[in-house]
């Protein structure tokens, strides 16, 4: 799991991340929800590495990883921007994690086939991700991720990019893809349905802080402020 302890991300004068603290179970789907601007990346960010916390403690799976570097977390990451390689193949695209740890030619195929399997994309393995619609290029970007066989997943936003129709496909697919894989998960979002549908819990974060972690149907009925209740758009 991930245990966050009191962490704060200041720049300069400005408070962005104010004290947070949250402990996420082994293989929990952990939703951080709220408006643009709330902390939500960069509460992320300080849990993948990529932007170190001003104070507090960030343990995963047990050991502390506050001032570890990225590829030493053991976390893989989806964004919004596929972030594929253009010119590689999505075969290449998913293998690469897997090649710059210099596993065997042939346990690559293995594990490239197998988690191109699970997310519906073995005919496409020869394509460009040029070739490729919005959804499946986001497949491919959570293959990529996955094929590692990571113990954390972070997600920032991966959906936001897709039309309604699709969001709501993959929602689910995503989903039981964690699950089915036990992952620890957390995912990022601003959208109240997303955050109702996946989430075993969710935070509702707002200027840095999170103002109430809870399941969503608890957070529904029970919102602990106003400011929760408007947001989730619980009845009044
Ligand atoms: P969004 O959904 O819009 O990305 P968010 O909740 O994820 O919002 P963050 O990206 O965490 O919010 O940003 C929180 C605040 O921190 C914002 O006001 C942002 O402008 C500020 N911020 C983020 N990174 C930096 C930085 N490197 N320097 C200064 N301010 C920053």
């Amino acid at each position: 799991g991930i245990e966050i302890k009191n962490i704060y991300k200041r720049f300069g004068s400005l408070t962005v991340v104010n004290g947070v603290s949250v402990d996420i179970a082994d293989g929990e789907f952990f939703v951080m929800l709220g408006p643009s601007g709330c902390g939500k990346t960069t509460t992320l960010r300080m849990v993948a590495g990529l932007e170190t916390a001003s104070e507090g403690q960030i343990f995963i799976n047990g050991r502390d990883m506050t001032h570890a570097e990225p590829r030493h977390r053991d976390i893989a990451m989806a964004f919004q921007d596929y972030g594929l390689y253009p010119n590689m193949t999505v075969f290449q695209n998913i293998e690469f994690p897997l090649k710059i740890r210099k596993l065997a030619p042939a346990e690559r195929r293995r594990k490239v086939e197998e988690t191109a399997g699970r997310l519906g994309i073995s005919d496409y393995l020869g394509r460009k991700p040029a070739q490729m619609s919005g959804g499946q290029r986001q497949r491919v970007s959570l293959a990529r991720a996955l094929v590692r066989n990571p113990k954390v997943f972070l997600m920032d936003e991966p959906l936001s990019n897709l039309d309604a129709k699709l969001r709501a496909v993959m929602r689910t697919e995503i989903k039981k893809l964690v699950t089915d894989l036990g992952i620890t998960t957390i995912y990022v979002t601003h959208d109240q349905i997303e955050a109702m549908s996946m989430a075993d819990r969710i935070a509702v974060m707002r200027k840095g802080d999170m103002v109430q972690v809870a399941p969503p149907l608890q957070v529904y009925d029970r919102p602990a402020t106003c400011f929760v209740a408007d947001f989730i758009g619980s009845p009044p």
